[in-house]
């Protein structure tokens, strides 16, 4: 069945997908087409931001992924979710509003990256947020995403900010001014005790518009292409296989696993993947699903020695009436914020430099992120290397459009990840052992027993799991493994950009939510600026040709190109 044809279709109505369907949509003169695998966002799981611990493993909300086992992590398979919803993964995170450090976009502009510095993309921060702090010089209150003060202080975020000033680590109001050093309270994703997932705010107000179109339960299959040039795309809905056409641009928001994925199910992407497969090549590109990052997180947990934890609340029915009352009566407490309030960035690492450690303080122990809690009072301090050198892959289960990806994380894979993942372990059991800490917090896990550099990396290799940042599988860039241009056109076909978390050439320095709003504002733009100067079917430049030429125009002659 065929749907009459879009100007553009946005595959994926996750974290970036509902901001272009807005911005796209906004100026009523496109066509917009959002498509969507997962259901619409009605579970009230996904609202309420203690909802997090039910939507982590639920069963049509989240895609529930795997890793495929991990050698460098006592080949353990590691549990990756992903939001499977209107409003993807930022229906279903954490809540964290962390947007990484100046230097992280600076570096995405020093290799080549032209006009994604941190002063270019933080107009696109500003704009996209309405922060409870107001506006500044590094904030907005216009936006649509609410990025809100956790107003209450809770005694352990305020003991661990005490404890972290005894190790010089300065008291900080606000992470996301570019320097994010210091410790203190997150800010969190959330309007008034409820989640504010991309779909709330940017697809909700735009719901109604004629010219824009939202289907949800339609999975992509794959793209359809003329020559070098995306047309439009197949998906599966009701059990029906539709074809619609795109006279623009297609776009793919289908997140740092999908998109790869989608990529090379349509013959784009590393010859020998696809020839593995049997499917035919349209445009070799060897990056796609290449460069996957990801923040490794190891969890230590503590014993509390007063009853003032979220295990504690959420233990009783008594607790549980009580924490219920406050939110509905004051829209705050435990049940408003979710698991992690305070953050801490510092340096481990010798020598100098920008923050390379991030702790997430949870009032709260559970055997796994998002696990029932401890029936003790309990509190995690999780701790994260920011700038993992470690790189894995996302390749093809099969050419079955409907096979998860296969993942291969890497974690550990490098000497400096190890030395940093272990160190930032140690500062955990520094700060653990401070005044305002020592007799509040009983280690539990590693346990005091677990001593020395390598049991403390064995600690990692046999608990650490995913903090749930995959990205760079479709990096922007211009070297023979970059997938899109800096404008993220995809290398050498016309029509067709990808616009997410897999766009990223670095990991930056946090959590990746905020950072993928920033990006689908600024491909906003750019979309609609070669849209209206007829630019979008221009073919980038394909890097792989370019290099191939450059080489062989450099060749001796005789030898082989
Ligand atoms: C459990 C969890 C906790 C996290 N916590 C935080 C946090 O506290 N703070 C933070 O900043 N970040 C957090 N993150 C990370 C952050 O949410 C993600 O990096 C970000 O949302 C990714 O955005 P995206 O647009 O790239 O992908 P997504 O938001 O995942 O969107 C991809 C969308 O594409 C859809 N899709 C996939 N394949 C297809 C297809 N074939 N056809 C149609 N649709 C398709 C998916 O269903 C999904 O809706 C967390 C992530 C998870 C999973």
């Amino acid at each position: 069945m065929t749907v009459a044809p879009f100007d553009f279709i946005i595959i994926g109505g996750g974290t970036a997908g509902c901001v272009l369907a807005n911005r796209l949509s906004a100026d009523g003169r496109h066509r917009v087409l959002l498509l969507e695998a997962g259901p619409r966002d009605r579970s009230p799981w996904i609202h309420l931001p203690i909802g997090y611990g039910k939507t982590m493993f639920h069963k049509t909300l989240n895609w529930g992924f795997f890793t495929e086992p991990e050698p460098t992590m006592n080949d353990r398979r590691i549990y990756w979710p992903r939001g499977r919803t209107l409003g993807g993964s930022s229906s279903i995170n954490g809540l964290i509003y962390v947007r990484g450090q100046a230097e992280d976009y600076d570096q995405w502009a020093a290799v080549g990256n032209a006009g994604w510095s941190w002063k270019d993309v933080l107009p696109y921060f500003i704009r996209s947020e309405h922060n409870t702090k107001g506006a500044g010089p590094a904030h907005g209150a216009d936006g649509p995403l609410w990025c809100s003060d956790i107003e209450h202080r809770h005694e352990l975020i305020e003991a661990i900010i005490a404890g972290a000033g005894e190790l010089g680590i300065r008291h900080t109001t606000d992470f996301n001014t570019g320097d994010q050093e210091g410790v203190g309270y997150y800010q969190l994703f959330t309007r008034k005790g409820w989640r504010c997932s991309t779909a709330v705010a940017y697809l909700r107000p735009a719901w109604s518009r004629r010219n824009l179109r939202v289907e949800t339960g339609a999975q992509s299959t794959g793209l359809i292409l003329e020559g070098r040039r995306a047309v439009g795309v197949r998906y599966r809905q009701n059990g029906r296989m539709r074809e619609t056409r795109a006279t623009t641009e297609v776009i793919l928001a289908a997140g740092a696993l999908q998109s790869p994925q989608l990529l090379m199910l349509s013959g784009i992407g590393p010859e020998a993947e696809l020839a593995r497969h049997g499917i035919a090549v349209t445009h070799a590109l060897p990056g796609v699903g290449a460069n996957l990052q990801d923040h490794l997180q190891i969890r230590l947990m503590y014993r509390v020695a007063k009853p003032i934890t979220t295990n504690d609340d959420l233990r009783t029915l008594f607790g549980k009436a009580r924490i219920g009352l406050r939110w509905l009566l004051t829209r705050s407490g435990p049940l408003a914020v979710g698991i992690n309030q305070g953050g801490l960035f510092t340096r481990v690492m010798p020598g100098p430099g920008t923050p390379d450690v991030q702790f997430h303080f949870a009032t709260l122990s559970a055997d796994m992120a998002g696990g029932a809690p401890h029936p003790w009072s309990g509190c995690t301090f999780s701790v994260c290397q920011l700038r993992p050198e470690s790189r894995g892959t996302v390749t093809l289960r099969s050419a079955d459009p409907f096979a998860a990806p296969v993942m291969r994380a890497n974690y550990l894979a490098t000497e400096a990840d190890r030395r940093c993942t272990v160190e930032g372990i140690k500062f955990a059991r520094r700060l653990a052992a401070t005044s305002p800490l020592r007799t509040l917090l009983t280690e539990v896990k590693p346990g005091r027993e677990i001593e020395g550099d390598e049991a403390l990396l064995d600690f990692a290799r046999g608990t650490g799991a995913t903090i749930f940042h995959p990205s760079g599988t479709c990096k922007m860039g211009s070297d023979p493994m970059a997938v899109t241009d800096a404008r993220l056109r995809v290398h050498g076909i016309g029509g067709l950009r990808v616009v997410d978390c897999s766009i990223m050439p670095t990991l930056v320095s946090g959590n990746t939510s905020a950072p993928v709003v920033m990006i689908a504002e600024k491909a906003s733009d750019m979309i609609l600026a070669d849209a209206r100067a007829g630019a979008s079917s221009i073919v980038a430049t394909d890097p792989v040709a370019t290099e191939r030429s450059r080489h062989a125009a450099l060749a001796p002659e005789g030898s082989p190109a």
